[in-house]
């Protein structure tokens, strides 16, 4: 039985799931559990398609910044900088991660709700591309750092075009009532651009929007296009010109057979079309385009490996499959009731004939990887593979329990090599004073 029909998923002939060509009980047997893998080769060609519809669309006047937070390690932030895409970053410690590793200034942004002044001045300091300032507070502040250094700095501002996707309310950041931003229906976003436009310090040459995550639907990005136009149109109505636009990242993927994810070559085609359209009616020049996949870069490419140590049926109830991670890995579920698809990586060529709840190994009920999963009867010591965790997986690990962060292994052509080390119970209390 084939489980998925990509390149980065098989069953080999002994029945394994393999994973970029590497045997995934090799993996786990090498490198012990719970266990990471990445496959190289898909983190690659997401990033290149998404690069060659920027290329097709916008004649190369674009980038692609990976979201870093999506999944965050050096190893990540080379591959990015190899492949000719920007980073979309959060905080100091993700520029921190990006600069150590090698990634080019000149392509950092960085977008947080709450920038600190530490950080504002960490990213003037190295000189990275772009501030997505958040707030007017941050907007003074962005700009007296900057000129404290007697420098200048390009700065996007972060608005909500009030789309509403349609995906889990937590992951929604398009519309008024979100932490994120300057409202356009307000006046807010215009009255910051005019300051903006006017502060010493600063460069304005930018509108960001980002309206939400795990979006299956091409119509509010198509949205959010116009109405951030609309804004651009307005602005050079008041002498302000704006040449960068970014639209954000929020391409869904597919974790379960319920998602159906927008092909993202048919995205950026609806998506220039509106924008050209839009611009050629406002009498605008397209803008420098930017898109914030995070996502739907690392989240098929990544699979999270599992030993099995329990089996516990509760006649009439269910049954709680124990695995040797759970929350600290992956605490979706807990947040999210995010849906996954599991295999038994030792048995994947059996059917899956048994519905099982997936238990983490935390003293929290709701530590669960997911519930009425269809399974391949597992027993103590197999290996259960859960598929699409290469996002928000890893860069949200906590040491709940002090569970030891799992280490990150990545393959490429059936070659396996560890991208983060397995933290140790000393790398756990190494701060404890
Ligand atoms: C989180 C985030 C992204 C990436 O979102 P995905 O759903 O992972 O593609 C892009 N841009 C910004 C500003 C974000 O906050």
């Amino acid at each position: 039985m084939i489980i998925m029909s990509n390149e980065t998923l098989s069953v080999n002939e002994q029945g394994h799931l393999t994973i970029g060509g590497a045997d995934t009980t090799d993996l786990a047997a090498q490198y012990g559990t719970p266990l990471y893998v990445y496959d190289e080769t898909a983190v690659r060609s997401a990033v290149r398609s998404f690069k060659a519809s920027i290329d097709e669309n916008y004649g190369g006047r674009g980038m692609v910044c990976y979201a870093s937070k999506a999944f965050c390690c050096k190893e990540m932030c080379r591959i990015m900088a190899e492949e000719g895409a920007g980073l979309d970053t959060v905080s100091g410690g993700e520029i921190y991660t990006a600069l150590a590793a090698g990634f080019p200034a000149d392509r950092i942004y960085f977008t947080s709700n709450n920038k600190f002044d530490e950080e504002i001045a960490y990213a003037i300091d190295n000189r990275i591309r772009c501030i997505v300032c958040d707030n007017i507070e941050e907007l003074y502040r962005i700009s007296s750092i900057a000129v404290s250094k007697g420098a200048q700095i390009n700065v996007m501002l972060r608005l909500k075009p009030g789309v509403e996707a349609h995906t889990f309310e937590a992951v929604m950041t398009g519309q008024i009532d979100s932490k994120f931003g300057f409202a356009i229906e307000t006046g807010e976003a215009l009255e910051a651009a005019r300051k903006a436009a006017s502060l010493d310090g600063i460069k304005l040459v930018g509108v960001h929007c980002h309206i939400g995550s795990q979006i299956h639907d091409i119509s509010p990005f198509e949205k959010a296009a116009e109405v951030m136009l609309d804004f651009i149109a307005k602005l050079r109505d008041e002498g302000i010109i704006i040449s960068d636009l970014s639209l954000g990242g929020g391409f869904g993927i597919k974790y379960t057979d319920k998602d159906i994810p927008v092909p993202y070559g048919e995205y950026m085609k609806r998506v220039s079309a509106k924008v050209k359209e839009c611009c050629a009616a406002h009498g605008i020049d397209v803008p420098y385009i930017t898109i914030e996949p995070g996502r739907s870069i690392a989240a098929p490419a990544g699979i999270t490996l599992y030993t099995v140590g329990s089996r516990k049926i509760i006649p009439g109830i269910r049954t709680y499959i124990g695995i040797d991670g759970g929350m600290p890995d992956n605490p979706r579920y807990a947040l999210y009731k995010s849906e996954y698809t599991a295999e038994v990586a030792n048995k994947a060529d059996a059917p899956k004939d048994e519905i099982v709840t997936i238990a983490g190994r935390t003293c929290e009920s709701g530590d669960l990887i997911g519930e009425n999963m269809p399974l391949q009867h597992a027993e103590a010591g197999d290996i259960v593979a859960i598929l699409a965790t290469g996002a928000y997986n890893y860069s949200m690990a906590s040491h709940y329990n002090r569970v030891p962060n799992a280490a990150v292994v990545m393959v490429k052509d059936g070659q396996s090599r560890v991208i983060v080390r397995r933290e140790t119970w000393e790398d756990v209390a190494r701060n404890d004073v």
